[in-house]
């Protein structure tokens, strides 16, 4: 749980970020929530196995790389959520 937990701070703090510079995208508790699912789902499973120490090393990814790869899924996230906001979605 430890890595789920790490990667989602990371997820989150990457995508305060990106958002900040976004005014394009809708920022509303639910849509954040949807693009945090989005980007989580998207990275490898192979992240979210038990100690981040082993399995970074195992796959031979640094921290950076790691945090290159959250920072591709997020732009995809907020793409994703851009086309179909998430509080639309749920009306449909
Ligand atoms: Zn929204």
């Amino acid at each position: 749980m430890r890595v789920k937990n790490f990667l989602e701070d990371m997820v989150r703090e990457e995508l305060n970020r990106l958002l900040a510079e976004r005014d394009d995208v809708c920022k509303c508790k639910n849509c954040y929530k949807d693009m945090v699912t989005h980007t989580l789902n998207r990275l490898p499973t192979k992240y979210a196995i038990s100690d981040l120490g082993t399995v970074v090393t195992k796959f031979h990814l640094t921290k950076d790389q790691l945090r290159a790869q959250v920072t591709v899924e997020i732009l995809d996230a907020i793409e994703t959520v851009k086309k179909t906001p998430y509080h639309e979605k749920k009306k449909k």
